[in-house]
């Protein structure tokens, strides 16, 4: 099995887009741990799956965390 290297913050492409109005593929991690958090960066709302899964559905991580932030203020 091959594992990807995921740090917080980095933005992923998915291989599925999320099933929202945006249908965005891409997606910010926001958490890492035994579970991945990602949010979509189309409608800005967050999924949680565990890494198992995160790295069967990952297409590929566009750009490491470099300190800027796309997730918004308005979750709480
Ligand atoms: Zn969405």
């Amino acid at each position: 099995m091959e594992f990807i290297k995921i740090d917080l913050f980095d933005l992923v492409e998915m291989k599925k887009e999320h099933p929202c109005q945006t249908r965005s593929r891409l997606f910010q991690v926001v958490r890492v741990g035994a579970d991945i958090k990602i949010q979509c960066q189309g409608c800005g709302n967050i999924i949680m799956m565990p890494r198992f899964d995160f790295n069967k559905r990952l297409k590929k991580v566009i750009s490491h965390h470099d300190g800027t932030l796309f997730v918004k203020k308005d979750s709480k």
